[in-house]
């Protein structure tokens, strides 16, 4: 369902602030479109940290590998990545749906057949992270699983309690909803 009680305008900010304190740069400085690579100077390592401070703040697990490699290993090697490592059109194919179903606002003409899959971190931006994020937040089950009732609510507008019996809210983490997607597009669209 939709998550009612964190907003995505709170998501996006929690993010910048994360990003901010992780690069120890002005949050200010920060637009909801920027690159992390490109437009902040983010290196992988910075992911890794920025996802920790995240999961922190919401209190869920953010995916830990990329769309990439779950392609492989759900449709077999050579299925994302030709034997030079680099992306295959079937693996641009479905990038290309994710994004624009997300309407991210990256170019998505940047993401070519051959493009090397270190250059795929440029792509991403402040509010493509936060469309991972507030999808996660989504999967907040209509009731609380040890109790029965419906009555989430937050204090601090980040994480997410039970009212009636104070059990912590439980999501689907993000390597489970990118394999769930990846299944789904492919029944639809028969890519690979
Ligand atoms: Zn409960």
């Amino acid at each position: 369902m939709t998550n009612a009680l964190i907003s995505g305008d709170r998501v996006i900010e929690e993010l910048k602030k994360a990003t901010a304190e992780t690069l120890a740069i002005d949050v200010t400085t920060i637009q909801t479109d920027s690159s992390l690579v490109r437009d902040l100077g983010a290196e992988s390592l910075d992911f890794l940290d920025i996802n920790y401070r995240i999961e922190q703040t919401f209190a869920i697990k953010m995916a830990r590998h990329f769309i990439i490699e779950h392609i492989e290993e759900m449709f077999g090697e050579g299925t994302a990545l030709d034997s030079d490592g680099k992306l295959t059109d079937k693996a641009v194919k479905l990038m290309r749906i994710r994004l624009e179903a997300a309407s991210e606002g990256i170019d998505i003409e940047t993401l070519k057949p051959g493009m090397d899959m270190d250059a795929l971190p440029v792509l991403i931006t402040i509010r493509s992270m936060a469309r991972g994020i507030i999808d996660i937040l989504d999967t907040l089950p209509e009731t609380c699983p040890e109790c029965g009732s419906s009555a989430w609510k937050t204090d601090d507008g980040t994480h997410i309690v039970c009212g009636s019996c104070a059990a912590m809210a439980v999501y689907n983490n993000g390597d489970d909803l990118i394999k769930e997607w990846l299944q789904k597009t492919q029944d639809e669209h028969k890519i690979i």
